[in-house]
């Protein structure tokens, strides 16, 4: 049976990032590319992770790797299979190293057995792919164990670690004790922070590299104001007339692309006019991201009478087909029925969406499009790896309230390239902050154009 599967890159030239970052960045890049060519002449360069789509670190493969393969480096990307007890394994031991007790199940000598078969049997099928001297970038829990079957084979392995937690605890210990022996030998870790590296790997062989966006690709293609509300109105998020638009972008290989998909929206009354403010919180459905969370937060502003007459939209993938990550059908559950026991008049305000997944880059047009449309982006996770939904905000000029947890302290300066929140179960900082943006439009505009600055100079690819 095939487990692995190949996730298509294109080949894009970094000089198309000439006009946003001028030339001497970009011939720094070139030039680092053009010696890794040299060195890594006839070998492949491969990234394996375990999922193609949804999530932070798909979106960082798809914007990172068609780069390397514009300079000459054959990259490419491969997605390992597992079981549903293997991806729950996983889950919990994302949540384990978020200092988070997931499910509250052991990780113990079962749960290694289960992990360490389904990646043998990955690794059988990596093996018939990789050759000796090839260079893997594994990312992520879900693939560590894979690491001793490759350098057995005599491939040089990188592992990349998305996730961290700065205080570590009891639970964060146990996540690092499961996947330690698979580290040992491994030439090189990556971290996406200082506070992230674990006492296994801090020895001398951890790096620390920003997570990063891609300003070309769907998600954050410049999309003009027509085909913004063309978009949003052909997905039912919000109500025609479409005006002359069109609901077109342009695909991560260069061709023509268009949003066909609606929506699936949960709502009481009307969509939100175009000229209605929407706040907007867009996160895979993961109890760390707290919707529940800002659910209560947008109910207690409505409650009031919100700002600017303003809506709110807490938006998802739809939950179907997602392998990794057994836990969003559950969560999204939980939104919609505490959702449903709102009082009428919070809940005619507060927009439910689940994105359509079938076709990524089309999926990420309406992401980029919502964000865009945007008065304010709301990220109010409990913990965060790093957070590139704020980053793609930030990249947009919006003015964002979100929690300073992990990665968000290193993107957001507070007051000055967005608001933090401290506490981020405070549901009256957390209506204060949203208050002052959708009432100071020139403090909020501020905060956008700084927020955009700052993405250019730290957070592109
Ligand atoms: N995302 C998406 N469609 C959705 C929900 C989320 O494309 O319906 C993307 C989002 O735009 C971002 C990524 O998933 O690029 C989430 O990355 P982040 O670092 O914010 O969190 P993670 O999911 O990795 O914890």
């Amino acid at each position: 049976m095939t487990q692995l599967q190949q996730i298509q890159i294109g080949a894009q030239p970094i000089d198309r990032f000439l006009p946003i970052l001028g030339d001497e960045r970009v011939r720094a890049a070139q030039r680092v590319a053009g010696e890794m060519r040299e060195r890594l002449k006839g070998r492949v360069l491969w990234n394996v992770n375990s999922t193609g789509v949804g999530g932070g670190v798909a979106e960082i493969l798809r914007s990172l790797l068609a780069y390397p393969r514009g300079e000459g480096i054959d990259t490419r990307w491969l997605v390992i299979a597992g079981t549903p007890e293997f991806f729950r394994i996983t889950k919990r031991l994302h949540n384990a190293l978020h200092g988070s007790k997931g499910d509250g199940s052991p990780l113990d000598a079962q749960e290694r057995s289960i992990y360490e078969q389904v990646l043998h049997d990955n690794a059988e099928e990596l093996l018939a792919l990789v050759r000796p001297r090839d260079l893997v970038i594994l990312h992520d829990p879900q693939t560590a164990g894979l690491a001793p079957h490759l350098m057995r084979a005599g491939a040089t392995v990188i592992w990349r670690c998305h996730i961290g937690q700065e205080q570590p605890d009891q639970e964060v210990e146990r996540g690092w004790d499961f996947l330690a022996p698979y580290l040992e030998d491994v030439p090189a870790t990556v971290f996406s922070r200082d506070a992230y590296v674990p006492s296994c790997c801090d020895d001398g062989r951890s790096v620390i590299i920003a997570p990063s966006i891609d300003p070309f690709s769907a998600k954050n293609q410049e999309l003009d104001e027509a085909t913004v509300r063309s978009i949003l109105v052909h997905t039912g998020i919000i109500e025609g007339p479409n005006g002359n638009g069109t609901p077109a972008f342009v695909r991560e290989d260069g061709s023509p692309g268009r949003v066909d998909r609606r929506a699936d929206v949960l709502r009481l009354g009307r969509p939100p006019k175009w000229e209605t403010p929407l706040v907007v919180q867009v996160s895979r459905w993961d109890e760390l991201k707290d919707p529940v969370g800002v659910l209560r937060g947008f109910s207690a502003l409505v409650n009031g009478s919100a700002p600017a007459n303003a809506e709110f939209v807490l938006a998802g993938p739809t939950v179907e087909g997602i392998t990794d990550d057994p836990e969003q059908a559950v969560v999204l559950n939980d939104v919609v029925s505490k959702w449903l026991r709102l009082p009428d008049s919070e809940r005619n305000r507060i927009h439910l969406v689940s994105l359509p997944m079938a076709d990524v880059d089309e999926n990420a047009a309406i992401v980029n499009a919502l964000q865009r449309h945007a008065a304010v982006v709301v990220q109010k996770s409990l913990r965060e790896g790093f957070g590139l939904t704020v980053t793609e905000a930030m990249w947009k000029s919006r003015p964002i309230v979100a929690s300073a947890v992990g990665g968000i302290q290193d993107q957001i300066e507070h007051e000055a390239d967005g608001l933090l929140l401290e506490d981020p179960t405070d549901v009256a900082a957390f209506c204060a902050a949203l208050s002052r943006l959708l009432e100071d439009a020139s403090f909020a505009e501020q905060l956008g154009r700084n927020a955009r600055e700052r993405v250019r100079e730290e957070f592109l690819g």
